[in-house]
């Protein structure tokens, strides 16, 4: 079994389709190991988003995650990280496949719904930044 690493964004929280989203994973054979609406912090938003902080667009980035709730979660299924890339769709909702959670939710490049960690290493990285290990292994079995 594989973890990764999934938000629900600001945008899809305000069109309230958080249960449809959720519904998707289950759908698609992830099980939730853990999941919380938080209100992500400036500070949070810019440390998780570090990557991309030459990028032009980080500053509207990191405002925009920390403009309302997320929902947190902690996936696992066999390929979880490729697997729910596949899932969500590609970045741009213009290119994102039909039945994507983007090509469903997205509203644009920025807003755009959902987010997944792009390897196995880096879904540690990210659960870790949100859930202790005791909250996870609580709810692994
Ligand atoms: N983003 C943006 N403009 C861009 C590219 C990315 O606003 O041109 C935002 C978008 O919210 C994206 C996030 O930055 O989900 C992280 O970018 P990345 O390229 O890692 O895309 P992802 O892995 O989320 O598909
Ligand atoms: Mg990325």
């Amino acid at each position: 079994m594989e973890r990764t690493f999934a938000m629900i964004k600001p945008d899809a929280v305000r069109k309230n389709v958080i249960g449809e989203i959720l519904a998707m994973m289950t759908q698609a054979g992830f099980k939730i190991l853990g999941v919380k609406m938080i209100r992500i912090t400036k500070e949070q938003a810019s440390a998780f988003y570090a990557v991309h902080k030459e990028r032009p667009f980080y500053g509207e980035l990191v405002d925009f995650m920390s403009s309302g709730p997320s929902v947190v979660i902690a996936l696992e299924k066999d390929n979880a990280v490729a697997d729910y890339r596949t899932l969500i769709g590609a970045t741009d909702p213009a290119e994102a496949a039909e039945g994507t959670i983007r090509k469903r939710f997205a509203s644009s490049k920025g807003e755009n719904a959902a987010h997944g960690s792009d390897s196995v290493e880096n879904g540690k990285i990210e659960t870790a930044f949100f859930f202790s290990e005791a909250e996870i292994a609580a709810n692994a079995r």
